[in-house]
């Protein structure tokens, strides 16, 4: 398992502020991979054994992501291979510049 801390911080942006031109998309979108997302047994919420707590921080027990705001990010797709990405990093990116040219993606630290 990889953590794509883009792809993190892209998915809850989108559900706590999405862009007023993505946000009827984003939703439609997030909406069509929850119903998948919940019918798969890697939903924290079909695990066996599965607490109240599941339910409250519905999660994806393969990659460890929740998935109100995993669905929401359009660059990133399930590990499984059961929906996919609908766009690219960089056309992510692009969608995200405001007016001074500048984008909010959080550069990763190389030196690390
Ligand atoms: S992200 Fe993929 S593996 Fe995880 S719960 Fe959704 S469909 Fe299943």
């Amino acid at each position: 398992m990889k953590i794509n801390l883009s792809h993190i911080i892209e998915g809850w942006r989108n559900h706590l502020i999405p862009s007023s031109v993505l946000k009827e998309k984003i939703l439609e979108i997030s909406n069509q991979r929850l119903e998948i997302c919940r019918r798969c047994e890697y939903n924290s919420v079909n695990a066996p054994g599965h607490t109240w707590l599941s339910n409250i921080y519905e999660h994806c027990t393969n990659c460890g992501c929740p998935l109100v705001q995993k669905t929401k990010c359009l660059s990133e797709g399930c590990e499984m291979k059961r929906w996919d990405a609908v766009l690219t990093e960089q056309e992510e990116d692009l969608l995200n510049i405001d007016e001074d040219g500048q984008t909010d993606k959080v550069e990763e630290d190389s030196s690390r």
